[in-house]
């Protein structure tokens, strides 16, 4: 039964991307060379970060899972170049580089270069997260980014209160 599903399947998708891919034919082994860099990519944001932070990240999302909240880093570590990149997207966006600064800081002011700070999703995990966060030190920074937190209080302690945005950290 197994095999004539597969055979079945098989038959569907050279069904399907044979007249597709007549024009561009693409190369098996650029296939396969992209394949690997994905799941990389992937655990690259978590590799970057503060343990103490992934440490914290990690056990507030089992008590987020208990409660019935998927809780899911959307961004972690990020390299020097990546942040430049999303600050020059950021300025594009916003027409000044003063305006881009309320939602990407530079490479040498974000918490993200320096493995201290985690982007969380979806929306009902970043409320979660606001509210229980606390017990693991874990803090929402900015009130204009509410996916945005950091280790910035003791487990079992008080955050402190957010900032309008990024830029007034650095005031
Ligand atoms: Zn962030």
């Amino acid at each position: 039964m197994k095999f004539f599903l597969l055979l079945a399947a098989g038959a569907l998708v050279a069904g399907c991307t044979v007249p597709m891919t007549i024009q561009t034919v693409p190369e098996p082994s650029s296939d396969t060379e992209m394949a690997p860099p994905v799941p990389k990519k992937h655990t690259a944001h978590r590799k970057g970060l503060d343990p103490e932070l992934r440490r914290a990240v990690q056990q507030a999302t089992r008590a987020a899972a208990a409660d019935g909240i998927q809780m899911k880093v959307t961004s972690g570590w990020r390299s020097k170049a990546h942040q430049r990149r999303l600050l020059d997207e950021a300025v594009a966006r916003y027409g000044s580089l003063e305006e881009a600064l309320r939602f990407v800081s530079t490479p040498d002011n974000s918490a993200h270069v320096t493995g201290d700070a985690v982007d969380i999703g979806p929306t009902e995990a970043d409320v979660w997260l606001e509210q229980h966060g606390a017990t693991w030190g874990l803090c929402r920074m900015f009130a204009n980014e509410m996916w945005h937190f950091e280790l910035a209080t003791t487990p079992g302690g008080t955050c402190p209160e957010m900032l309008p945005d990024s830029s007034y950290r650095n005031r």
